[in-house]
């Protein structure tokens, strides 16, 4: 969406740059003098090589960036994969990087498919040293395995399943807002979606009527009006992927609250628009609660305890970020140090620290990237160790 590009993809992409700029300043090697032995050690950093980036279509520029800008700082040459359905931006990048002087054949952009296309031939490519994707859980399966022969380094971010938990002390108002932010923005075409939402067993019902009240002032609509806050989804394809999950959570026995429905009507009628969809009373065993939707779907359940919430959030196949909305500092650190999640935010969403790590656990990813984790993953590094006497 225009709005979204504006705020989010192409800000952030240029943050991307700027800030591993000025991390490449100070990224730093340790030293270890041992003067009772005679022997100085020190580490050496050096740019692991050619690397391939592949990025998907969701914040095209922010996620290929995220990638290209650690690899430039550290030394390494970049061959990019964009997604097939969204190519544009990194070519445009590459025409900004010509101009603004980076050497032919430092940035490269490759486009065309995954499988049988240009995607796998660059995770086969013996003078690839290591590959950066961020994609589906499936396509990490299968870059590993053909990546498997050359023993190239590998870093992931895969898939979510995100829980948000919230306890019936939070502020209402801001978790409600929060909720919906979570699993509604970008049309839910976001890895990080908190779309399994826990709420306290106390506040559960008048929580479930605030969410309907609230997303029905969400305008659906073109993504170049600025008012819109849910956009197309990215493909027919994919909206009949997440129809599908729609109907299934519906006969797994799901109460649908709100939305579900393809807008057919006018012009919006012409595009690959969908109702954000409200489900309730949902039980976390579905397969339309365990797999990955990637759209405008919420599954709303409840739960008494706190240990009952960290159990139900721990149990997914998916590990890469999870909500916790609550006024009780003690509460909050307990689910943060339980949650089985890369990234945990407490009474907030989306609010990132390039310096911190940013990856998942168990099916969301392999690896951490951010700060001197990309420092990292985009060099080899190498011990020294010096004789004084
Ligand atoms: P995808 O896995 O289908 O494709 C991603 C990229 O991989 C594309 O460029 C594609 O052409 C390429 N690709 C596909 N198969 C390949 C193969 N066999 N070999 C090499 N390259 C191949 O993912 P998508 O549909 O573009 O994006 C949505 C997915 O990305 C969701 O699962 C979402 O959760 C995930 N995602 C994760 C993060 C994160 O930071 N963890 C961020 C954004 C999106």
């Amino acid at each position: 969406m225009l709005f979204r590009s504006r705020t989010k993809d192409v800000p952030r992409a240029a943050h991307n740059f700027r800030f591993f700029a000025q991390w490449q300043e100070m990224a730093g090697t340790k030293a270890f003098d041992k003067p009772w032995d005679g022997t100085f050690g020190y580490e050496l950093r050096e740019p692991i090589g050619v690397t391939a980036a592949i990025s998907p279509w969701n914040f095209p520029l922010m996620l290929l960036t995220w990638k290209v800008a650690p690899a430039l700082a550290f030394g390494c040459t970049v061959v990019a994969k964009p997604a097939e359905q969204s190519p544009v931006t990194a070519s445009i990048l590459a025409e900004i990087c010509a101009e603004a002087g980076v050497p032919a054949g430092v940035f490269n952009v490759v486009n065309g498919f995954g499988p049988g296309s240009a995607g796998e031939a660059l995770t086969r490519h013996p003078d690839v040293a290591a590959i950066t994707f961020t994609g589906e859980s499936a396509t990490g399966r299968a870059i590993m395995g053909a990546s498997a022969d050359g023993l190239k380094k590998l870093s992931f971010e895969l898939g979510g399943r995100s829980p948000c938990i919230v306890f019936g002390d939070a502020d209402l108002d801001a978790a409600v807002q929060g909720a919906l932010r979570g699993v509604f923005y970008n049309q839910g075409e976001v890895c990080l979606a908190g779309s399994r939402i826990l709420v306290h067993r106390s506040i559960y019902d008048e929580f479930c009527g605030r969410m309907v009240a609230g997303i029905n002032e969400w305008k659906v609509g073109d993504p170049f009006d600025p008012t819109t806050r849910v956009g197309p989804m990215v493909s027919k394809e994919h909206l009949d992927k997440v129809l599908y999950y729609i109907d299934l959570a519906e006969e797994e026995g799901g109460k649908r609250l709100a939305g579900g429905q393809r807008i057919t009507d006018g012009a919006l009628g012409r595009g690959n628009f969908l109702e954000p969809t409200i489900f309730a009373d949902v039980d976390n065993s579905m397969r339309a609660c365990r797999e990955e939707i990637f759209g405008p779907v919420a599954a709303v359940m409840p739960f008494d305890t706190t240990e009952e919430a960290i159990s139900i959030a721990n149990d997914s196949p998916y590990g890469l970020a999870g909500m916790v909305w609550t006024k009780n500092l003690d509460t909050a650190h307990q689910v943060a140090r339980r949650m089985k999640t890369g990234n945990v935010w407490i009474n907030c969403f989306f609010v990132r620290d390039l310096r911190l790590p940013f990856g998942g656990y168990k099916s969301s990813g392999i690896g951490r990237e951010g700060g001197d984790y990309s420092y990292e993953f985009f060099t080899e590094a190498k011990a020294v160790v010096v004789k004084l006497d």
